[in-house]
């Protein structure tokens, strides 16, 4: 503990957060994650955030991208199942039964065609009457179209995890005059909208919807590579399918990242490092948690 709101994840405070699995658990137990995004030329992100949500322990995922992307995501990631889009380059629409899944994540890859924004407001609407509290990751363009409608804040299911990068944050919040004054604004915006906002970047820094703010020492340099964000995500969204409460996931999955990324830099120099060495330590990652 640093002041009374600001916290410093240590090893000790992570580990003890994480559940025992038990030996009667079946692949029901460990949950059902849903990945929204990808658009033609970036499906990849969708199987870099499906590969890594099955990596991390829940027990099935769905992809859901544009038709152009079946093949790709079927041969990438025969683990997952795949849904698509009738559009075949970019998201037109959501489905609205999602009731069979336990937690989402979606907006990597996707793009922001006024098409693909009124799917998202569709979904948000979806996640609205059906209750979506605590079960949503958004990130890359989930979070570049709520910038463009500020007007939809207020649709976000309470206890969402919002993850920006610095460029995504500044287009949500606005931009800030030094570091201060960014938390300052994100921890109001948090507070606000019962959301929790986790601050990409070297220091990565969780945000609680009661303002209380975490940062997390694990992560790399070689961390800064395209994909790395989406592997968080996915990271984030089994977390929830597992059962965890979403300021407990949050803590984990950033915790989980940084250091999976940590265990790959023991073999992987960190300028060869890409995302997919993040997602194969993974599991060295969880062995040195429980
Ligand atoms: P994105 O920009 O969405 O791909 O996300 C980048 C991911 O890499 C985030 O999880 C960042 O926290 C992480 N990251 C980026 N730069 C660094 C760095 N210099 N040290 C540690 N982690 C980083
Ligand atoms: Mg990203």
């Amino acid at each position: 503990t640093l002041s009374s709101d600001l916290f410093y994840m240590d090893k000790q405070d992570i580990a003890k957060l994480v559940k025992p699995l038990t030996k009667f658990s079946h692949k029901g137990t460990f949950g059902h994650v849903w990945v929204g995004g990808g658009r033609l030329g970036s499906i990849g992100a969708v199987v870099l955030a499906s590969k890594a949500a099955l990596k991390t322990g829940c027990g099935l995922v769905t992809a859901y991208i544009p038709s152009c992307g079946y093949q790709i995501m079927q041969t990438a990631f025969p683990e997952a199942l795949t849904a698509v889009d009738p559009s075949s380059d970019i998201i037109s629409t959501f489905p609205n039964d999602l009731g069979r899944y336990s937690a989402f994540c979606v907006g990597m890859g996707m793009g922001t065609d006024p098409q693909t924004r009124e799917a998202f407001f569709q979904l948000l609407h979806t996640f609205h009457s059906a209750g979506g509290h605590g079960r949503l990751v958004l990130d890359a363009d989930a979070l570049n179209i709520l910038s463009l409608h500020p007007e939809w804040h207020d649709l976000l299911p309470p206890e969402s995890i919002l993850t920006p990068h610095p460029k995504e944050l500044q287009r949500l919040i606005g931009s800030w005059s030094n570091d201060f004054d960014k938390l300052e604004k994100v921890r109001s915006w948090c507070r606000h909208r019962r959301q929790i906002i986790v601050i990409k970047g070297a220091n990565t820094a969780i945000v609680m919807p009661d303002g209380t703010v975490h940062i997390n020492s694990t992560g790399n340099t070689g961390m800064a590579t395209a994909g790395s964000g989406d592997v968080l995500s996915g990271i984030l969204a089994s977390l929830l399918a597992q059962g965890y409460e979403p300021k407990t996931a949050a803590l984990i999955g950033v915790y989980l990242h940084g250091l999976s990324g940590d265990c790959a830099v023991g073999t992987v120099h960190e300028k060869s490092l890409i995302a997919s060495d993040i997602i194969d330590h993974i599991s060295v990652a969880w062995h040195h948690l429980t």
